[in-house]
């Protein structure tokens, strides 16, 4: 993904700049921490990437399409095919089972029918959970209902998996296999981006983005994107 002096003004009043123009490259296979104080624009950034909001001005590219100039069904399919995300609470249906949690994501991504259990059993199995696909997510630990969505993230195969506090409401120990979960995923190739409060992840990340005030700046391994 590339953002080209990407930035977002909400209109108000009074109109606040919750991310000021900024660059940013990442490149297929990196895992990168986004972090900052509450309110300084780190969900606005996620957002833009995600392709849930557009930007007030600049560009954005993602596998190399230029999504500003997208229609709005467009944008909507481009964002079910190549975005996963994970948010701080689950948002799983607490009367359906895991699979039936993780299927669900398939159907509105147009999946063939056949298909979609199979898909959703492997995805399961590659968060760990091959175990408790038939369980309902109030029988599971938060850590297991945050695999839970990964896995409905990872189902619909993205490119790109965005993560916003994805352990911010889980205790130590679950917090942890999540995170080791995010790892095992960039380990096999994911683009991860990871928004957290937690130094504890940001610091397993090779490159951490900070966002204070709706300015982005950059620290850590910086290989080969530009940040100007
Ligand atoms: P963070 O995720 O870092 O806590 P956000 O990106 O959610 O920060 O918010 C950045 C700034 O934009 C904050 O000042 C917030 O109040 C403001 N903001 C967020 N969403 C809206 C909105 N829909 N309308 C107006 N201001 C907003
Ligand atoms: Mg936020």
């Amino acid at each position: 993904m590339e953002f080209r002096q990407v930035g977002l003004t909400y209109p108000g009043p009074p109109p606040v700049d919750a991310l000021r123009p900024c660059d940013l490259t990442v490149r297929r296979g990196e895992f990168v921490a986004v972090v900052g104080p509450s309110g300084s624009g780190k969900s606005t950034f996620l957002n833009i990437a995600g392709l849930l909001d557009a930007p007030t001005t600049g560009t954005y590219l993602l596998d190399g399409i230029d999504t500003g100039t997208l229609r709005d069904a467009d944008r909507t399919a481009l964002r079910g095919r190549r975005i996963g995300f994970v948010f701080q609470s689950f948002h799983l249906l607490p009367q359906r089972s895991a699979l039936e949690n993780v299927t669900l994501a398939l159907v509105y991504n147009g999946a063939p029918r056949r298909e979609r259990a199979v898909r959703a059993r492997e995805a399961l199995e590659q968060v760990g959970l091959g175990h408790r696909v038939d369980t309902l997510p109030t029988r599971l630990s938060g850590g297991e209902r945050q695999r839970v969505a990964v896995a409905r993230a990872l189902v619909t195969r993205p490119s790109l998996l965005l993560c916003d506090e994805p352990t911010g409401n889980l205790d130590t120990a679950n917090a942890d296999a999540v995170l080791a979960l995010l790892e095992k995923l960039h380990a096999d190739g994911m683009t991860v981006l990871v928004i957290t409060h937690d130094p504890v992840v940001a610091a397993r990340a090779r490159r951490t983005v900070t966002i204070r005030d709706g300015r982005m700046s950059m620290s850590g391994t910086a290989e080969h994107e530009e940040v100007r």
